[in-house]
């Protein structure tokens, strides 16, 4: 079975509108051989949805999502909305988000199922803290998220699920998992989702690394078996560096 190659973008808090218009601008007319996915503040979905509109390989995400479909929620957004704005995936459990935020797994779980029914694909991050890798713990730690938040998931959902493997002392530290760490852990998680779900899933399913990919040492980490592309977001807020690491799969 041939595996999707897929380079994601997560901007974070990052860019005004205009800025972000601008850098999804060039990346429309950029050249690259795998999937795009660009992950961009709340403020910028709307106008980023019109750039990337007629974009084939070139989608648009959101960082967020709540998981009612309106009401009194000040400051969140509903699947409904994002749907609007062009949008076609969610990021769910990035480490900011449960870290900074207090976003617990029941969270997490509900937001996913809201994310799919409402026919979004979702971006499923987990990932261990330092202290869990100095422990030699780190597999242990990853496959308690992954029981506690996928384990359930309806079978119907899993063609639209990406997962990102994102050690989090490796996030935004410039500090980069190896690529036999991370080889590691995705055979780990896709031996998770063979066991739960069956060989096709883990087979299909996208499972990318993030944490201080840049162009110097993605195609190293893309290169190993059970990588199937990256989350990156530091190289990500400039057109050439992240179009270099869309261009770093191996053909
Ligand atoms: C991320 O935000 O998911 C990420 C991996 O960030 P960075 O590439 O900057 O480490």
């Amino acid at each position: 079975m041939t595996r999707r190659r897929i380079a994601a973008a997560n901007w974070k808090m990052n860019t005004t509108p205009g800025e972000g218009a601008a850098l999804a601008t060039q990346l429309a007319e950029a050249t690259f051989d795998s999937e795009m996915i660009v992950a961009v503040p709340a403020t910028h979905l709307d106008r980023i949805g019109q750039v990337f509109k007629n974009q084939q390989n070139i989608k648009l995400a959101a960082q967020n999502v709540w998981y009612e479909p309106k009401g009194a929620y000040t400051g969140e957004i509903s699947t409904a909305m994002l749907l609007d704005c062009g949008v076609s995936y969610v990021l769910v459990g990035h480490s900011e988000r449960r870290q900074i935020f207090g976003e617990d797994s029941d969270l997490l779980v509900k937001k996913m199922n809201a994310a799919f029914e409402a026919g979004l694909d979702v971006i499923y991050c987990c990932g261990e803290p330092l202290d869990a890798r100095d422990a030699n713990q780190q597999q242990y730690y990853v496959n308690g998220q992954l029981t506690r938040e996928l384990a359930t998931l309806p079978f119907e959902y899993l063609d639209r699920l990406i997962i990102a493997y994102e050690p989090i002392w490796a996030i935004g530290t410039g500090r980069t998992a190896s690529p036999e760490q991370a080889q590691e852990m995705h055979a780990s998680i896709r031996l998770f989702l063979e066991t739960t779900f069956g060989a096709v899933t883990a087979q299909k399913t996208p499972i990318l690394y993030g944490g201080s990919v840049k162009p110097a040492n993605a195609k190293m980490i893309f290169a190993q078996a059970d990588v199937d592309g990256g989350l990156v977001g530091g190289a990500s807020l400039q057109s050439d560096s992240f179009v270099e690491i869309a261009n770093s799969f191996s053909s």
